[in-house]
């Protein structure tokens, strides 16, 4: 039987995907005695975090506006990893976080994060939530009327303010109306505030503080158009004796995960070959992460997040800032509104903050004859919205053996014929054996805990904190909410 494991060695070419590995994380994935003990200790999977990575890229993105002499906060989106040490740290270092549920928001609170550091932008609103929010002057993003009369109601009862953002829609970029369904239609702010906030009005509790979007897509330009057509609305405001005091442009603002823009173009069109059955597959049956056959056409495209991405971070922010409008760039716009600029980024804050390590529970082959590498964990303790999350796993084995290239797939504990942990099939240097380790690099953005599930009653994945001073490995304080 194990002889047929090794046997395994399909002739057929591999398309690498080689992650970017910052330091700390060779160094911890190169000692497998401490994750060895660590997993003894918590349980496999365990999520490891990293605190100087996360303020690094803070520095990073400040750097940006900075530059440029632009007044700025950023709100850590604390939706895309739910630890305590990132809001923590966001806060400490000057910075802020952006809650969407009692639970996020609660927390940052007993944190002591002060509340101008501290926005709520959750999409669906609870009366607690809101309570807990006016209670310690925590901004609300308002998103519809409903809700809007739910928080004045809230506030009234309270005998209390309430700090309100406007959240927008309704921007037009290269000709066509951008679609969301959240926010307050931009044509529609002056008469909202006008009519209904403050004194004697509708929502006589409102004090509104700023504006907000958040633009689904990684468009430099989008942001840029949404952001030159908000300047306009905030010196039309001001022109009615209404002042602005931030204006927040959300979230995604893209990274990079991988080392070489040839490997993932050349990944792209080996999928695109493999859908159209002219090569062996990459992927379990063939799965097209978004390509399909369609009456022998080839349909769609890769349905991923952009991993590889050459303008990221810092360099994405200053695209947006450095686009001009009539010879005048909109950084300087921006200087001349006299606001706070505000950014939610999850994801590219957490940019090498993170990684997933799982143990090896067993090898064995499919009806097919593939290679399937059981781990100790399951396939929602990585996973987002992605189809599939397209990094080569680090392979830590027990034993360094010869090299014998293997080709196989790694598969997880739910009870499923579709639980492949990667859909994409992986080649390993030497056959992995039970109790070798599998660690999955930068996963601290949504992919740990966003769609993690609790099926079979399994044990969610523990939340450790690497500190690479002492070289120790410690519970994030969420475990011990
Ligand atoms: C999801 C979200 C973010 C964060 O988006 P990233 O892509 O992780 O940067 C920020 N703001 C709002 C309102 C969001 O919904």
């Amino acid at each position: 039987m194990h002889n047929n494991l090794r046997n395994n060695k399909k002739s057929a070419d591999f398309y690498s995907l080689t992650p970017l590995i910052s330091t700390w994380i060779r160094g911890l994935t190169d000692q497998k005695k401490g994750l060895d003990d660590a997993i003894m200790e918590h349980g496999s999977p365990l999520n490891i975090h990293e605190k100087q990575s996360f303020l690094h890229n803070m520095d990073e993105m400040s750097a940006a506006f900075t530059k440029y002499d632009l007044d700025h906060r950023i709100f850590f989106a604390r939706k895309a990893n739910k630890c305590m040490l990132f809001p923590q740290a966001a806060f400490e270092h000057g910075h802020g976080v952006d809650t969407a549920s009692y639970r996020e928001l609660k927390q940052c609170i007993d944190l002591g994060i002060k509340a101008e550091h501290i926005v709520c932008t959750a999409a669906v609103k609870t009366d607690r939530l809101i309570a807990l929010a006016i209670q310690h002057g925590v901004s609300l993003a308002i998103d519809n009327w409903d809700e809007c009369e739910r928080i004045q109601h809230i506030a009234e009862e309270l005998h209390r303010h309430v700090h309100i953002i406007v959240r927008l829609h309704g921007f037009v970029s290269d000709g066509k109306r951008l679609h969301t369904r959240f926010g307050f239609s931009i044509a529609d702010v002056p008469g909202l505030i006008d009519n209904t906030f403050g004194k004697g009005n509708i929502f006589s509790q409102f004090v509104y503080k700023g504006l907000h979007f958040h633009l689904n897509g990684y468009s430099t330009q989008e942001r840029a158009d949404a952001l030159w057509q908000c300047s306009e609305l905030i010196e039309q405001l001001t022109g009615r004796g209404i002042k602005t005091e931030s204006l927040d442009f959300g979230g995604g603002i893209v990274m990079n995960y991988l080392s070489s823009k040839e490997e993932w173009q050349e990944f792209d069109q080996a999928m695109q070959q493999a859908v159209r059955l002219e090569r062996e597959e990459l992927t379990i049956a063939n799965d097209g992460l978004g390509y399909q056959l369609i009456d022998g056409k080839l349909h769609g495209q890769l349905a991923v997040y952009p991993y590889y991405n050459e303008v990221n971070k810092a360099s994405f922010l200053e695209q947006i800032l450095t686009t001009a409008k009539d010879g005048m760039p909109l950084y300087e716009k921006l200087r001349s509104l006299n606001i706070q600029l505000r950014i939610e980024p999850g994801r590219s804050l957490l940019d090498q903050c993170g990684i997933t390590v799982a143990r090896v529970s067993f090898r064995r082959l499919d009806t097919k004859g593939n290679l399937l590498i059981g781990l100790e964990m399951n396939r929602t303790q990585l996973r987002s919205s992605s189809a599939d999350f397209l990094l080569d796993p680090i392979h830590i084995p027990t034993e360094k053996a010869i090299e014998e290239p293997t080709q196989g797939y790694l598969v997880g504990a739910y009870c499923l014929e579709q639980e492949f942990i990667l859909k994409r099939k992986l080649r390993f240097t030497q056959l992995p054996q039970v109790g070798d380790l599998f660690a999955f690099v930068n996963t601290a953005g949504y992919m740990m805990h966003f769609y993690e599930s609790e099926a079979h009653l399994f044990e969610l994945a523990k939340n450790l904190v690497y500190n690479i001073n002492d070289n120790t490995l410690i519970l994030d304080k969420l475990e011990e909410f």
